[in-house]
């Protein structure tokens, strides 16, 4: 089977397994404790921070530990809007944002937020005009994604982080940084990002923790209350071994993106040129986006059927991102983009890594011929 999800979870690197086990076996005392053990535990997820701090270039008091990229980004919005309420009760965001964004803000709506959601061109790209344009005086914050996880746009960030604080200086910027770290240079400044989250099992990381950025002086209300780990702002026994695990994923992965992008770039221009080239399909990703993902439709054709059918011929695929492929509607992000219900439920992800070569690109083109043939043989005709 090849597998073609790195986008939902990358395969971790050896020494993020063997570490993970060491700190387990070894370092499983409480951080908090105030024996040697306690005191070595704590002492390894300082080291932590440090290292995750330097792989975005921050300070490691800017960095908090989540159980992942999804509390990262309920923290993020959730938190912000509670601390700062007295501002504003309006958000702006996009409708590419991943579900722990989007969802986040719909739960806000119904306690009686008021949310601005920013459609993007055809292309899958927000326009910087159009969100600053929806600032206001009491917009609390704006929080627009790097690399959208189904189609791989990549935003144009420095473009809005500019105008969005000449709207309004007090306004926070928030990024969701999950699909771009590691394949795309990291620019916080140059964003006026105050908030960024990161999510360490997409860069073979492991599963249960994640990062999220929060710039000094930035305050946010805690959504778990209990001890004061984390500064008071994130309460749980911290989890070890995934935070020194993680530290060293986020470390290789940041000192190793331009290598990995300079691999993968010719792997997804080959495969973007391949599909083009297939008149059943409709591409909806381009060679501006990240080097990591390639999307498609094929018009009238449910994307589980085309997965599943790619599984029965060896490829591992997802319909859009994992979160939402269990979804029977059509994808929200492609509906954005203006594309028919059709094209919208279609939907194919391909999404890769360090250990593709242009052979695995082969056979995966190999598959999706004969994926096609069969379906239409199996459906009389999918396009009628
Ligand atoms: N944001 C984006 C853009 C993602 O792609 C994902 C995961 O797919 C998340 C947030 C959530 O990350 P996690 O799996 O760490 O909760």
């Amino acid at each position: 089977m090849l597998y073609w999800d790195y986008a939902a979870a990358a395969p971790p690197y050896e020494e993020v397994v063997q570490t993970m086990e060491q700190i387990m076996k070894l370092h499983y005392a409480n951080p908090s404790s105030l024996h040697k053990a306690g005191m070595e535990a704590g002492r390894l997820v300082r080291r932590a921070r440090e290292v995750c701090a330097a792989a975005i270039g921050v300070k490691p008091e800017e960095i908090l530990f989540t159980s992942g990229a999804t509390e990262s980004n309920n923290l993020a919005i959730k938190g912000a809007a509670l601390q700062y309420e007295s501002r504003g009760r309006h958000l702006v965001t996009t409708e590419l944002e991943h579900p722990s964004v989007y969802e986040s803000c719909l739960q806000l709506q119904q306690r009686g937020w008021e949310i601005t959601f920013i459609a993007p061109d055809a292309n899958g790209i927000v326009n910087p005009a159009a969100v600053a344009a929806a600032v206001r005086k009491d917009t609390v914050l704006v929080s627009v994604m790097h690399v959208n996880n189904e189609i791989g746009t990549v935003q144009p960030l420095k473009e809005i982080g500019a105008l969005v604080k000449s709207a309004n200086p007090r306004t926070l910027f928030h990024v969701d940084g999950v699909q771009g770290f590691g394949k795309l240079p990291v620019e916080l400044n140059v964003w006026k990002a105050d908030l960024y989250s990161l999510s360490p099992h997409k860069v073979r990381g492991p599963r249960g923790a994640g990062l999220l950025y929060v710039k000094e002086g930035v305050a946010l209300a805690p959504l778990l209350t209990g001890g004061s780990h984390e500064e008071g702002l994130r309460a749980g026994t911290e989890n070890v071994p995934a935070i020194v695990a993680s530290a060293k994923a986020v470390r290789m992965s940041g000192e190793g993106r331009q290598q990995l992008y300079d691999q993968l770039v010719p792997l997804r221009d080959r495969l973007l040129h391949f599909l083009s080239g297939i008149p059943e399909f409709v591409v909806n990703s381009g060679e501006e986006g990240a080097p990591h993902i390639v999307h498609f439709s094929y018009p009238g054709m449910k994307g589980e059927v085309m997965a599943r059918k790619l599984e029965e011929l060896g490829m591992a695929v997802s319909t859009r991102s994992a979160c939402s492929s269990r979804l029977a509607e059509p994808s929200r992000v492609l509906l954005s983009m203006g594309r028919s219900a059709r094209e919208a439920l279609g939907g194919i992800r391909i999404s890769f890594g360090d250990k593709h070569t242009f052979e695995d690109i082969t056979a995966l083109e190999k598959a999706l011929i004969k994926a096609v043939q069969d379906l239409k043989i199996a459906e009389g005709g999918v396009n009628k």
